[in-house]
Order: structure tokens, then sequence, then C-alpha cells
């Protein structure tokens, strides 16, 4: 039987849900409205009084908060209570520009916390587990969300961080981890890594792991699965909202239940902001009712994705994010088709026969979008003949032109010439942004 963290929230009725949402989210727009001159000023601006917000149904009226709105009040400008009550500061790892800095109270790390335990939970882990964290430990949320959370469900953590890649394999060896948290490329390169020490899934006691803070497709989640012998759970986060656990897994491993009773969402078309129907993919909106320093109201993630309410076979009633494709601006848009680099990784690894690591290459030659994908030989592959290497790349051209409508020119590189990362992939050059 599915095991909860916290049954009651977890498995509330979506009426509870939401009245208690309801009530939470008034409390939090008086305390902002009162305690946060930006938001009080966007709010007054659009005409909207503190009392206006009396349930979920009124959130539509409250104004957006964007990326820029966190950078334009840069370190403090959002936040809602005193400096002195703030015990721990972040910041987003600055993937798309300037960072921005979040703090939390005492009781914002023990929201955190429950979230987190709940994601571990999900993913059968128990204090009779060992937590191996390689998720970067500092102003990154990856590593000292996951490791509150894996101390609050009484795991055995052990706080490698990141780097040294063999040294990582050996801990996981000798100090017999059960579960592992780092992104997806990371659980990958581990899993090279593992091979080319001659050490197999046999030997290490890995059995589950969580892994997020980037887009992975599910032909990439068999790929870590069976190369590291686990299940492979998926969890969302994002450090303007609280980091790791806003939303994770189930044993469905078919959607990602968010914390609703912390965080209410919504999709919105990205273009013209209205709210879109639970079922309809958009931009994932968040707004945090239960944290004290930084609450952000309505947060524009620019993540891409589509909600699902559904009676789920594990019991959780908390509505579902399905896996969010990337956000708005990773998107690429080529010659006029918008793509996501999820999307043409799906198709790589679906035809199987490169390694599962590539790199989209974006130019403008004589006014047109050029795509080429580089796409790694599996060491098997490397000592084909030239003429077996082209039939690959026709056969992965035609693949992305068939199934995504856009022509790309494919370059299998050799075994090992894709860049292997700790953090986050990146899986995008646009040499357009140089040239503009
Ligand atoms: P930065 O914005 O600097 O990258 P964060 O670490 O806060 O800093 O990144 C949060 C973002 O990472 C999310 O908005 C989302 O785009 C991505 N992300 C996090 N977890 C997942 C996941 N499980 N699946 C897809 N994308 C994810
Ligand atoms: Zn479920």
């Amino acid at each position: 039987m599915e095991k909860y963290w916290n049954e009651s929230m977890e498995c509330a009725t979506h009426n509870e849900m939401r009245s208690l949402q309801s009530f939470r989210l008034s409390q939090t727009v008086r305390r902002v409205y009162e305690n946060v001159k930006p938001y009080r000023e966007k709010m007054d601006a659009a005409g909207v009084k503190p009392e206006d917000i009396k349930s979920v149904d009124d959130l539509y009226k409250l104004p957006f908060t964007m990326k820029q709105d966190l950078r334009d009040n840069y370190p403090y400008g959002l936040f809602a209570v005193p400096m002195e009550e703030v015990v721990r500061l972040h910041a987003s790892s600055g993937t798309t520009g300037k960072q921005i800095v979040v703090g939390y109270t005492e009781n914002d790390l023990e929201v955190w916390k429950e979230c987190c335990a709940r994601a571990l939970t999900a993913a059968g882990a128990t204090k009779h587990d060992f937590m191996h964290v390689s998720y970067g430990y500092g102003l990154f949320t990856g590593g000292f969300g996951i490791h509150n959370g894996a101390e609050k469900v009484g795991m055995t953590v052990i706080p490698v961080s990141t780097g040294n890649t063999k040294r990582q394999i050996n801990i996981i060896k000798d100090f017999g981890s059960t579960f592992l948290c780092c992104t997806p490329s990371y659980a990958l390169y581990l899993a090279e890594t593992m091979e080319e020490m001659g050490i197999t899934k046999d030997d290490i006691k890995l059995k589950g792991g969580l892994f997020g803070a980037e887009p992975w497709t599910e032909e990439m989640r068999q790929e870590i699965q069976n190369k590291l012998g686990i299940k492979a759970m998926d969890i969302y986060g994002l450090t303007e909202v609280i980091g790791p656990g806003v939303a994770f897994e189930c044993c469905e491993q078919n959607g990602m239940h968010i914390n609703e009773d912390h965080f209410i969402v919504e999709t919105i078309d990205p273009d013209t902001g209205e709210v879109l129907p639970e079922g309809s993919q958009g931009e994932i909106v968040f707004t945090c009712i239960t944290k004290e320093a930084f609450p952000v109201i309505r947060y524009r993630t620019r993540d891409i994705g589509v909600l699902k309410r559904e009676k789920c076979s594990c019991g959780r009633n908390l509505v579902k994010m399905m896996k969010p494709k990337g956000r708005t601006d990773d998107m690429l848009i080529i010659r006029g088709v918008n793509v996501f680099p999820s999307q043409i990784e799906s198709v790589l690894l679906q035809l199987g026969n490169t390694a599962p690591y590539y790199q989209l290459i974006v130019d403008r030659v004589n006014n047109t979008d050029t795509l080429e994908i580089q796409v790694e030989l599996s060491p098997e592959m490397f000592s084909d003949t030239v003429k077996s290497l082209e039939d690959s790349e026709k056969l992965i051209k035609s693949a992305i032109d068939s199934t995504l409508g856009i022509s790309a020119s494919i370059r299998l590189v050799e075994p090992k010439t894709i860049p292997r990362v700790e953090g986050k992939a990146v899986r995008v050059i646009d040499n357009r942004r140089k040239k503009q």
C-alpha cells in the first residue's frame, strides 16, 4: 500500500482543500499588501483590495508576479517579514539571467522539509534508507532542500554535493546508499562512470532516486532506471516558490502531485495571461499561501505544462502536473516551428541507436534559422562502417522531420565529446543571440 507522509493533506477531498486554500490565500494577500510595497502598488494599480480576495475563485483578480519583479526588487524588496526573522537565503542558479534571492523564516524551512518529506515518502524512502545527495549545496536550493527533508523522514543523509564523480560512485558503493538525488543528466553521468569503473548495478544498493531541476523525458527515465537498476521519480520545484518539493511523483510515475495546501497552481495562456481550464497546456503559475518571508503571488514560472485532476491510484487527491516540457525561454523557434529540447530528446532516445547525450546548435545563416543536432555515438557504434553511420544520421533526420516538422542537420560526434555536467545540462547553444 502506498504510504503517505501527511495523509490528511495529501488525501484531503478537493472541497476540503479549496476551503483551506481560500482561507490561507486571503490571509497571505492581506499580509503582503500590508508588508510589501511593490505588491501593494501593483494591487492598487489593478484596483484590487485585500478584502476582494475571499476565495480561490478571486485569485484571477490579482496581478501576476514576473521574474522581472524579483530582479527589480533585488535583493530584499519583496520580503514580507523583517530581516531578523529570516534565517536562510537561497538564490536561483541563474540559468536564465541575473540571479534572484529568496528568504526563509524558521517556519518556511519547516514547510519546505514537509514538502520534501512527502516527495521522499512517495518515492518509497523511509528512515531505514540512506540518501545520497549529489545536488549542489550552497545558494542553489537542491542540496539543502532534499537534505533537510530526508533528515525529517529520518533517513541517513550523505551530503556529498557535486563533484568528483568517481568518488561519488565509491561512496554509493561503500556507504550503501539506497536513494540518490541529483539532476537526471548527472544520474546518467554517474551510471556511465560506474560502467567505466567496472562496477555494475548489482554491486550497489541503490533502489530509488528523485531527479529534477531540469526537464527530462520518459525515455530518459527508462535509461536511468535500466542503467542504475532503480525506480526513478520526478521531483519539481523552483527557487522563487520554495525549491524542490513543490510537486512530486507517486508510485504511478505519471504526473507530479502539487502540494496544494502550500501552493495554489493555475495554468494560463502565456500570451494573453488568460486563465485556462485544468487540462489545457499552458504556463504554470504558483501562489504561495503558507510562506512567511517570500510568498510569491501568481508567480509566472515560464514552465509549460498541463494540470490533471483525477482520482490517482496512489490515493492522493492533490492535483497533478504532467512532466513539464520546458521553459518558454528554452523553446526554440526554428523557421517558425516551436520546439522544446525535450521533444528532440524524446525522438533521439526512442530511436535508441545513439548514446543519450546530445546538444542543439542553433544559428541563422542567410536569414534562415538552422538547427544542428549533435548526438554522441555509443562506443559500439564508433567502430561501425561509414555507411552504417550515414544510415543512422538519415534515420534520425527523418524521424525529427516527421515527428516535429523541422529539418535539422545531424552530426554524430565521438563518444564522450558532449560535455558532462554535475548540475543542469546545457542542451542548447544559440549562436543567433550573439549576432543580435
Ligand atoms: P534557475 O531558474 O536559475 O534555473 P532553479 O533551480 O530555481 O533556478 O530552477 C527551477 C526551474 O527548473 C523550474 O522553473 C523548471 O524550469 C526547472 N525544473 C525543476 N524541476 C523540474 C522537473 N522535475 N522537470 C522539469 N523542469 C524542472
Ligand atoms: Zn498519485
